[in-house]
């Protein structure tokens, strides 16, 4: 192929990275719960503000994990979720025994539907999960609404939010309990890696102790008690201080990073926004403060999408579609089930690409995105 290749996403490398991940190797501490891990939870702290504890996992599945065991769920007990996320959304439930419960998004936006989530409500739902598609915050106030008044956990997978706001306030500082990913496929990376977010401070002393596997090893570090035990269930959740050095690396440039993909972000929408009528463009709500996670259009089937991905690749340009949506997939239809006919849902599973979007991608190059993804859309 002679034309140039323009992928969808390529990590970089941004700041101390380097210099960061030799100090952590320098130490004799290189197990998790180190300097770097306590710096990038203060970090997250910092940003989140609400007071919420931040703790680091190896990835935001694990957080899930974590939030899933802090939900304190029985067999059978249900959860509510979207059905057009990633996989482990589900799943952390799902190991717990629960039944996830999938709803419909709001298709301005591919988020949870909050009037979606009231019809799904039965007298054994206890969480319902709000997933920042795109890093577009959900409409929180209403999902926290529903939350309190039929008394159940509310978990945020910002998995894609990080750096994101909704009516002025982070993502990821509404719910009971947050996930945070970073991975090589979200904004600020360390190859694998993610946090959970402990807001509601009843929960925190227990997330502390599933954290350290089981233990109060956290207690007595801080010499609240003089040895330290087994306590109650946990698993390995931290990442190693190699993981947490390249992070912490990566947050301090979290601002440059956010701001260069949002004016790709921004770009993309102005240019394709007249084009509205042949593939949806996404219309976050005016109280969104982006951080330019994903960009995408919504063809309006799937020969339509699949012929878009095809000529896009002839032109080098790699356009990739995404979920498939949970509650058509097999272990979805397994271990869930769908709350009611989900037909925004299928049409994101049908018709949605993205477009290529990383702070490197050079003006030239989204130039002949643009370019290129006009001309397919006039030909449809
Ligand atoms: C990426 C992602 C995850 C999983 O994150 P990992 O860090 O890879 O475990 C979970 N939920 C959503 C919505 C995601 O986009």
């Amino acid at each position: 192929m002679n034309k140039p290749l323009i992928s969808f996403n390529r990590p970089g490398i941004v700041g101390r990275e380097l210099e960061y991940i030799e100090q952590a190797l320098r130490t004799d501490h290189r197990h998790g719960g180190g300097s770097f891990t306590g710096r990038c939870q203060a970090w997250l702290e910092g940003w989140l503000v609400g007071g919420g504890r931040a703790f680091l996992t190896q990835s935001c599945t694990a957080a899930l994990e974590m939030a899933a065991l802090l939900t304190g769920l029985k067999d059978g007990d249900e959860v509510i979720m979207p059905s057009y996320t990633f996989v482990s959304t589900a799943n952390a439930f799902v190991l717990r025994g629960a039944v996830p419960v999938f709803v419909d998004i709001d298709p301005a936006t591919q988020t949870i539907c909050p009037a979606a989530v009231e019809q799904a409500i039965t007298p054994k739902t206890r969480a319902i999960v709000a997933v920042h598609y795109a890093g577009f915050g959900c409409d929180m106030d209403a999902l926290c609404a529903i939350a309190s008044r039929n008394r159940l956990i509310l978990i945020e997978d910002a998995a894609q939010a990080i750096m994101a706001r909704k009516a002025g306030r982070p993502l990821g500082s509404f719910g009971a309990l947050a996930a945070f990913s970073f991975h090589d496929s979200k904004n600020i990376s360390s190859g694998e890696g993610g946090a959970l977010i402990v807001n509601d401070p009843k929960l925190a002393e227990r997330a502390e102790i599933l954290w350290e596997k089981g233990t109060n090893r956290s207690q007595f570090l801080r010499s609240e008690v003089d040895k330290y035990n087994w306590m109650d269930v946990g698993s390995s959740f931290l990442p190693s201080e190699v993981t947490a050095a390249f992070l912490l690396a990566q947050l301090e440039k979290a601002e440059e990073i956010t701001a260069a993909r949002r004016e790709i972000w921004a770009l993309y929408q102005r240019e394709l926004t007249p084009f509205n009528t042949i593939a949806r463009v996404p219309a976050p709500a005016s109280d969104c403060h982006l951080n330019g996670h994903i960009y995408y259009l919504v063809l309006p089937d799937r020969n339509r999408r699949d012929a878009f991905i095809a000529g896009m690749r002839a032109e080098g340009i790699s356009t990739p579609f995404h979920y498939v949506p949970l509650h058509s997939s097999p272990a979805g239809k397994r271990f869930g089930r769908a709350a009611a006919n989900l037909p925004f849902t299928d049409f994101a599973g049908d018709g949605l690409i993205r477009l290529p979007l990383f702070p490197a991608l050079s003006e030239r190059d989204t130039t002949t995105v643009v370019n290129s993804t006009i001309k397919m859309l006039e030909n449809m």
